[in-house]
């Protein structure tokens, strides 16, 4: 991973924190936030600013649809587990 050589400072005077967005707009983009953000901060800053360039509309496609085909699977995988759990338990149930 490149590292950014010059760390923004937020509007709450620390260094910002380099986060990765998962919207679909702008999945994998990473870019600086208040690290306070997230937290249970009375008031947070808005602080926001984009590190990566903006993908191409070709790459945005490529990766959306990689992160649906991640999510199906996973899904798929709870799905089969809750199936199994079940063959047990009815196995010891009637066993
Ligand atoms: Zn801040």
């Amino acid at each position: 991973m490149d590292m950014p050589e010059v760390i923004p400072v937020c509007y709450c005077g620390n260094p910002a924190k380099l986060n990765t967005s998962w919207s679909n707009d702008n999945p994998g983009r990473r870019f600086f936030g208040c690290k306070k953000f997230s937290s249970a901060f009375r008031k947070p800053c808005r602080f926001f600013s984009l590190f990566d360039p903006p993908l191409t509309p070709r790459l945005r496609v490529v990766l959306l649809g990689l992160l649906k085909k991640v999510k199906s699977l996973e899904d798929a995988r709870k799905r089969e587990r809750r199936t199994w759990i079940l063959v047990l338990i009815a196995a010891v149930i009637h066993g």
